[in-house]
């Protein structure tokens, strides 16, 4: 998953922050956790269907439900024994760390056995139990409400669905989720389909097939009207589909198709291997959604994105982040989450691995590809460093399992740029003790080969275990107490080192305040007790006019105010104009500076073996 606020929807105005968040779930998530604790002190017995077989799924999407935002499912099966069948849908859909309750956008449910209804009642909130009375098949039928943009969910517009499997699809409970099962779309003949899963006999039967549950759930579908075309990396299919049509085309289109083939083999290269028989990035813009987010599957990714992202340069980041996820987390995965489980949460500590880890690897995807230069590597480093100074001191393990919740002091998704540092630091240090022999790819394979190809979930003793192995026999306890399992800041300086590098922070004019802006203008959300701001008497609720001469609605602001007051003495006269209430005020400010943002470099003349780790690091190479 990447959800994130981006760097390029950030206001000019150096100290106000936009939040750029993709949905506003946190009121909804922590409900949904408090029902379903409620829930499961109820039925503490584990519910049991009578095993069902032959599961057929048939989604219905066309103008009309269109129209409508409604899919209606029906699910056809056998029926093996007299028992009650029993059955749910997920609660949430994996790589989106949130209990969402699917269950809540079915409307319309039926069960029948040919044309005869059955009786049906609710277990809980996404749980049903069905009286057969000895009936051979079983229908069951719902409409599903189409209407959250969101990659976790199910999207309708008039010409298009976006649905993934764990909203539609039931499952039997308290039985094997090993069953193999069909899925048919019956839509328009003129309308597309783009899906990971593969087809069941001829095309234009519009069939699909998963041998188990937990594919059938990671394969999401797109049907309507949209773009999609393919080409070969790294020796297979990589299908490219985006909606709506004409989105993304000609020079822009080309641009995509560059950072594919870019980042792809690179990220390859890591693990020695392609783990799909093709792969389908898909992707959503929409101009009522902020920001851009991606959530990966097995041999695809779902993006939701502004149209504003479209020829960002963290489109690129978001594709290199969500293909990875390919490897670490959909095969190789914590022992926490495997397998998954889809009726409650599966905290792990461990994502600061899945997630941070996997950002590291964007970036060296990027910069091993070509589509950063060394530069532009040190400047995503430094944005993490930034981002993390930015953020309330939190262990990487505690920060893994508060997802869930969604604390809104800010550390909620904090393991995506800390765990990427801490994936920095452990490739310098493996790669120092084993004088560049070895390097963090070294832990990925290690686990990918001895966990995922096992049949199993990674534990700390394997991740550890690899990456002191890596590292020809050095601990890292020490490393793991302060930096990963304890809150002590980043020993970046003495790691950084290591690979003939150093960072900085150079003080810089600061008037400490954040602001949002609205219908009014730039309004006060925030002011630092200690800042210039604050000691000139700027209030939350003020509207900023003008700081010294220059205006704030000017989009050049942040440019301007550093660029006159950087080379300025402290306390050098700083005149603020608000707005408060109907009065225009002139504050008087002293200027104050504050250290700046962070900025990584290469140590000019650095030690050779550092240089080769650095180098070693941009390039994917090791010392032979
Ligand atoms: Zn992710």
């Amino acid at each position: 998953m990447l959800p994130r606020q981006i760097a390029f929807l950030a206001s000019s105005f150096p100290h106000a922050r936009v939040f750029a968040m993709h949905t506003f779930r946190p009121l909804v998530a922590i409900l949904a956790v408090a029902s379903s604790t409620a829930t499961a002190q109820m039925a503490p017995t584990p519910l049991r269907s009578a095993d069902i077989t032959n599961i057929r799924y048939d989604v219905h999407f066309d103008r009309a439900t269109a129209e409508q935002r409604r899919v209606e499912v029906t699910t056809t099966f056998d029926v093996a024994g007299p028992e009650p069948v029993i059955l749910s849908l997920p609660a949430w859909t994996p790589g989106a760390y949130e209990i969402s309750n699917f269950a809540r956008w079915v409307t319309d449910f039926d069960a029948k056995s040919g044309t005869q209804p059955l009786v049906w009642d609710k277990l809980d909130g996404e749980t049903w139990r069905i009286q057969t009375h000895g009936a051979k098949t079983v229908t069951v039928r719902f409409t599903y409400v189409a209407d959250s943009l969101d990659n976790a969910m199910t999207w309708a517009r008039p010409d298009f669905l976006l649905f993934n499997g764990t909203n539609l699809f039931l499952y039997p409970e308290g039985r094997p989720l090993s069953f193999p099962a069909q899925v048919t779309i019956r839509t328009e003949p003129d309308w597309k389909i783009a899906t990971g899963m593969a087809a069941r006999g001829a095309p234009s039967a519009r069939t699909f097939g998963a041998t188990n549950y937990h594919d059938l759930v990671d394969m999401p579908f797109l049907v309507g009207r949209f773009d999609m075309d393919s080409a070969q990396i790294s020796g297979k299919w990589v299908r490219f589909a985006s909606y709506p049509e004409a989105s993304v085309s000609g020079a822009v289109r080309a641009n995509v198709w560059d950072w594919l083939k870019r980042a792809i083999p690179k990220e390859v290269a890591v693990f020695g291997e392609v783990p799909w028989e093709n792969y389908t990035v898909m992707q959503i813009a929409d101009s009522t959604y902020m920001g851009a987010s991606g959530l990966e599957h097995q041999s695809s990714h779902v993006d939701v994105i502004t149209p504003l992202a479209i020829q960002s340069e963290f489109m690129p980041s978001l594709y290199a982040h969500e293909i990875f996820h390919a490897w670490n987390v959909k095969r190789l995965r914590p022992a926490e989450m495997w397998p998954y489980v889809y009726d409650h949460a599966q905290p792990t500590p461990w994502l600061w691995v899945s997630e941070g880890i996997t950002d590291y690897y964007a970036d060296l995807a990027e910069v091993r590809g070509g589509i950063v230069d060394e530069r532009g590597f040190y400047a995503l480093t430094g944005g993490k460093m930034n981002e993390v100074q930015a953020s309330p001191a939190v262990s990487l393990e505690d920060a893994s399992v508060n997802t869930w919740i969604h604390p809104v002091d800010g550390s909620g998704y904090i393991y995506y740029q800390k765990g990427s540092l801490a994936g920095l630091l452990l490739d310098v240090m493996i790669r120092d003790a084993s004088d560049n022999k070895r390097s963090l790819d070294d832990v990925m394979r290690e686990l990918y080969t001895t966990t995922y190809k096992a049949g199993r979930g990674f534990s700390s003793d394997d991740f550890w275990g690899a990456v002191t192995r890596a590292a020809s026999g050095k601990s890292f306890a020490d490393f793991r107490t302060r930096y990963i399992e304890g809150r002590e800041p980043m020993p970046y300086e003495a790691v950084f080192a290591l690979a003939g590098l150093r960072s900085f922070r150079a003080p810089t004019p600061r008037l400490g305040v954040t602001s949002q802006p609205d219908t009014g203008g730039v309004r006060v959300s925030d002011v630092d007790p200690s800042s210039a701001a604050a000691e000139a008497g700027v209030k939350v609720g003020d509207y900023l006019i003008a700081v010294g001469n220059i205006e704030v609605a000017d989009q050049e602001f942040g440019v301007k105010f550093r660029s006159q007051y950087g080379n300025a003495t402290e306390g050098t006269p700083l005149p603020i104009r608000v707005r408060r209430g109907t009065q225009m005020l002139t504050l008087s400010a002293k200027l104050k500076f504050a250290p700046g943002d962070y900025r990584l470099e290469p140590v000019p003349g650095a030690p050779a073996k550092a240089v080769r780790i650095r180098n070693g690091i941009l390039k994917g190479e090791i010392t032979k």
